[in-house]
């Protein structure tokens, strides 16, 4: 049975008015700023070791203020996702890129996706085994092909065309998620094993019901970020090896356009994480979009109602999410979710727990 305590971090800013000026000159926002997950999960104090919660606490300053410094500087919301993100790619900490999750072959297969809230522009990759950083792939996808989203080999050979770098599968798998895979494994067969001595006969799979050897226990660390630049544009981008033990060829939320990531001036931009079967069926991040577009919702209602429906399914997780005026959403209704935010109005924190309340 999994929790639906939903916890919540918000940031009101209230009135974010806009400069006034020449309009032939870009208006400027006062309120810019960003906000990254690391995953959501089994994350709890008892799990996490003093040094590695010290870990991931200054990985996740390092990842959000590389975001910051671009929006600081006057730069892209979109610019700054990819700068966040990357270098959560780069660590083994987390479960994008290098330190991604086994799939039940044992490879690593990557999922990753990137959403322009100015022009609607999208783009993703999905099962690729060798990008080393999916997200600069998923921008390629969206400013230099005319498609949304590349699978499987065709996304290894879309980057390899774009000159971007490719590395063996090797680089990505890490001993630790390797033992998780083990412990998945171990897990799923014991399953089998009762099922077999209860005489039930069934498909070679578990259902979405039944699967555990799937559960959080076993993942967490999807990254993502969302930001709102000086100009008022907004951007999200997602990156994952999705869940342990993924069956060849399964994807997830985090590619997916609407549902792990989505970005509309308009309304806000959302990056998502949390157990992807569960994710895609709500359609979470435009959810979210459309709540606020269609009656006004604020992102923190909208944010909380949409977990709401994940919970109500069955699932967990959580979402980021800022709007257009610089308000900040990221509730979760799982035990922990990394996280970190920072805004121009001198606001910050890095946060881990559900006793954190998003830092301070
Ligand atoms: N949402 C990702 C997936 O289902 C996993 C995660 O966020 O932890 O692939």
């Amino acid at each position: 049975m999994r929790s639906s305590r939903l916890f919540t971090s918000a940031l009101l800013l209230g009135a974010t008015a806009l400069t006034p000026g020449n309009a032939a000159e870009p208006t400027m926002k006062k309120t810019f700023g960003l906000v990254i997950h690391g995953g959501a999960g089994v994350i709890v104090r008892e799990k996490l070791s003093g040094e590695r919660e010290v870990e991931y606490r200054a990985a996740l300053e390092k990842a959000r203020d590389a975001g910051y410094a671009v929006l600081a500087q006057g730069g892209s919301a979109l610019d700054a996702v990819v700068a966040a993100i990357r270098p959560m790619e780069d660590s083994p900490l987390f479960n994008a890129g290098k330190g991604a999750v086994f799939n039940a072959d044992g490879r690593c297969e990557l999922d990753a996706s990137i959403m322009d809230g100015r022009t609607l522009g999208a783009g993703a990759i999905a099962g690729a085994q060798r990008i080393r950083n999916p997200i600069t792939a998923a921008r390629a996808v969206m400013e230099k092909s005319p498609h949304v989203m590349f699978s499987g080999a065709g996304a290894d050979r879309f980057a390899k065309e774009l000159g971007l770098e490719l590395v063996d599968n090797a680089y990505f798998q890490t001993q630790r998620r390797r033992e998780e895979l083990l412990k998945a494994k171990e897990k799923e067969k014991r399953e089998r094993e009762r099922k077999a001595a209860l005489g039930v006969k069934g498909p070679a799979f578990a259902t979405l019901d039944e699967n555990d050897s799937l559960d959080r226990e076993f993942k967490w660390g999807t990254v993502g970020c969302v930001a709102l630049d000086q100009h008022g544009n907004l951007a999200a981008g997602t990156s994952t090896g999705g869940m342990t033990n993924k069956k060849f060829g399964r994807v997830g939320d985090a590619p997916i356009i609407g549902a792990g990531t989505y970005a509309a001036n308009a309304t806000c931009a959302v990056s998502a994480t949390g157990h992807g079967e569960f994710f895609i069926r709500i359609g979470v991040a435009r959810d979210i979009a459309a709540q606020m577009e269609y009656t006004g919702a604020s992102v923190v209602a909208a944010a909380e109602s949409t977990l709401e429906k994940i919970a109500r399914l069955g699932g967990d997780g959580g979402v980021i999410c800022i709007d257009k005026d610089g308000n900040i959403a990221m509730p979760f209704n799982s035990p922990g979710m990394y996280r970190a935010f920072r805004l121009s109005n001198g606001t910050s924190a890095v946060a881990i727990f559900s006793d954190e309340k998003g830092g301070k």
